[in-house]
């Protein structure tokens, strides 16, 4: 199994570049944002719960965000070629629960960390924040999101990178040269 952590910056890409690399190599894109939206959407009290951190540009809680991971894992469908993990772990606590899920399945997982400018982020974001309808996708949630992204989940990427299982990319440019840079590591694990 081919199972990646993409890890980068709000707005840094990571939706469009999971997209590509499931189209290409045949796996599963788990876009953790997309499954929240999708429970705010259904009105439950959860969904409630969730849009007013997300909104905020908080984090969901960990033992939440785990649980959603579990179940996901336990419902893959049995001729899963490998999974895109888009947007967890986001903690150091989420990444050493997903390391014990895996584990127990015999599966790992490799982070390809994404490095996109500040500038350019809050550039994309808020272009998009023109038409996607997220809440989060104002300036003031941006600031917030890129806060907790320097502070929380900057250190999952050190955690990655200690047990060499790590790659970096530039994602400052086009997305075809982004994910030529991606394609290029898969390639060579893959071997
Ligand atoms: P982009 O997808 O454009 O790179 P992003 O990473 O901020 O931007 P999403 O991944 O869609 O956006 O996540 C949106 C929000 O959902 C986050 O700001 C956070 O509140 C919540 N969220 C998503 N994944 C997690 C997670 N693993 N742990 C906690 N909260 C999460
Ligand atoms: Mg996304």
């Amino acid at each position: 199994m081919l199972n990646i952590i993409l890890c980068g910056a709000p707005g840094s890409g990571k939706g469009t570049q999971s997209d590509l690399i499931a189209k290409k190599y045949g796996l599963q894109h788990l876009s953790t944002g997309d499954v929240l939206r999708a429970e705010i959407k259904s009105g439950s009290e959860l969904g409630k719960e969730i849009d007013a951190l997300i909104s905020k540009g908080n984090l969901v809680p960990d033992h939440k965000m785990n649980h959603l991971i579990e179940h996901y894992l336990d419902t893959l469908p049995a001729d899963c070629k490998g999974i895109i993990f888009d947007g967890f772990p986001r903690t150091v606590v989420q990444a050493e629960a997903l390391e014990l899920l895996l584990e127990r399945r015999n599966m790992k997982a490799v982070m390809i960390d994404m490095f996109v400018e500040e500038d350019e982020v809050i550039k994309r974001l808020l272009e998009r924040g023109r038409t996607s309808g997220r809440a989060d996708d104002n300036f003031e949630t941006i600031k917030q999101r890129l806060k907790i992204y320097q502070d929380v989940t900057k250190p999952v990427c050190q955690y990655y990178l200690k047990k060499h299982n790590y790659f970096a990319i530039n994602g400052n440019n086009t997305m075809e040269d982004t994910f030529a840079q991606i394609d290029t590591i898969l390639q060579l694990i893959q071997k």
